[in-house]
């Protein structure tokens, strides 16, 4: 549920026309310098070029001092353009007949971050940014373009990576982790992500650890028992969806959820990555100091929800957003009490009312827009898979639902294929469900 900055992402590489990730494979090692605010980095690319340049998207103050493909040193030239401020294009030229085989870049840059205020710390901001080197805290993403970004945002390639820092702090990103253990005075850590979508990661010298057997929480000043009841509470949410959908690949086995000590930045759950969380603990305490009650809880049985519900592409990606916001609010129905499940349909059932006439359907929807694409996709998703769910029942509803998941985990599916599977198992009342599916416009039901 990550919005905002993905939309800026999507724009600068349309308007851009790069390579594609499909395929790509990263293998990096980053050194971070948290006092100094620098980071080098040096890594494999292994991708396959379109045509004869192979182009990507990197931090703006960051200054290659290598670059080699397929072993040789190649040209590059940098271009300053694009609706970020922070990164600039690298258009690096390949061998002759290079172009859609398999290449390997190899690179080596290094600089410290453009200091740019986090999301929402002023009222007239015009762009906000939340990644990080500093003493206090180490924040990198992929709008941080601190690995070389070969876009568009979305699109799935492996990641292997390598993190030395100084030794005391501790280094989370999400995917199966290897402690390389302390030398030198360097702590070094290694995850690999075999479909990741993103490099994200956060370290501190402060963090504090709170983990169960599949949940790890991260955090410095949120108070201990909320977060020991947080790991209690996405453990139970684990054991749910697993129960009512079977068992799944979690990238590492395990939900790392970090808060990270940023004063503000972006709100709510903050950003997911396949086995990764990162939210500001600013935001949280603040809002918890507002309210007693507050709590992210959907929002990260929303994420979690992800590790099942993966396999929409394309247009079919509603199919992800709906499965996934659907399961978080049946979580809450299950967990926390059917009064604030219901409460969250009454908010599904508002957004879905005050859709324009000519919003989209939920079979045309882009993957990508504005809010009201956002609306469609999650919320009028969510009311119609519980207006399946009412009409089947709830045993056939959830078994309907296992066998959705275990029928296509493996493979990629568009609206042709859901409306295939669930108007199968509707039968006679499966006209309901084109109703759901072809209307526009700001109709909850057919
Ligand atoms: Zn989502």
């Amino acid at each position: 549920m990550f919005r905002s900055i993905a939309l800026f992402l999507v724009a600068f590489f349309v308007l851009s026309a790069p390579a594609s990730a499909a395929g790509t494979r990263y293998d990096i090692k980053a050194e971070i310098e948290p006092p100094a605010g620098t980071i080098s980095v040096q890594g494999d690319i292994d991708t396959v070029a379109a045509g004869p340049q192979l182009r990507f998207a990197l931090h703006r103050t960051f200054e290659i001092t290598k670059l080699t493909v397929n072993g040789k040193k190649a040209g590059f030239s940098y271009e300053s353009t694009g609706p970020f401020p922070n990164a600039r294009f690298v258009t690096v030229t390949l061998p002759e007949g290079a172009a859609g085989k398999p290449v390997r870049l190899s690179i080596a840059y290094h600089g410290a971050l453009e200091k740019i205020p986090e999301w929402g710390a002023a009222p007239d901001q015009k762009f906000g940014m939340d990644d990080q080197i500093n003493p206090k805290l180490v924040y990198l993403a992929v709008y941080s373009f601190w690995y070389p970004v070969l876009g568009p945002y979305g699109e799935t390639f492996e990641t292997n990576l390598e993190v030395s820092l100084p030794e005391g702090w501790t280094a989370v990103s999400g995917g199966d982790l290897h402690d390389l253990g302390t030398a030198n005075g360097r702590t070094i850590r290694r995850w690999s992500v075999k479909k990741n979508f993103d490099i994200a990661l956060s370290a501190s010298a402060s963090y504090r650890r709170i983990a169960t057997n599949d949940v790890e929480l991260y955090y410095v000043q949120m108070p201990e028992p909320v977060v020991r009841a947080e790991a209690k509470n996405l453990s139970d949410v684990m054991t749910l969806f697993r129960d009512k959908l079977g068992a799944t690949v979690a990238p590492g086995g395990v939900v790392r959820h970090v808060y990270a000590p940023l004063r503000y930045g972006q709100g709510r759950a903050g950003i997911a990555r396949p086995g990764l969380i990162i939210t500001s603990e600013g935001r949280v305490l603040d809002a918890m100091a507002a309210d007693p009650r507050y709590t992210l809880f959907q929002d990260v049985a929303h994420e979690i929800a992800h590790f099942w519900w993966n396999f929409g592409s394309g247009q079919g990606d509603w199919i992800n957003e709906a499965f996934a916001e659907y399961f978080s609010a049946l979580a809450v129905r299950e967990l926390v009490s059917e009064a604030e499940f219901n409460s969250a349909l009454e908010r599904y059932r508002k957004g879905v009312a005050g859709l324009p006439k000519d919003a989209p359907s939920l079979a045309t929807v882009p993957k990508d827009g504005n809010y009201m694409i956002w609306t469609v996709r999650y919320q009028k998703g969510s009311l119609m898979l519980d207006a399946v769910r009412q009409a089947m029942g709830d045993k056939a509803f959830f078994a309907a639902a296992r066998d959705f998941f275990q029928t296509y985990k493996n493979r990629n599916i568009d609206t042709a294929e859901f409306r295939t599977f669930w108007g199968a198992r509707l039968g006679e009342k499966k006209a309901m469900l084109n109703g759901w599916l072809d209307n526009g416009g700001g109709l909850s039901s057919p």
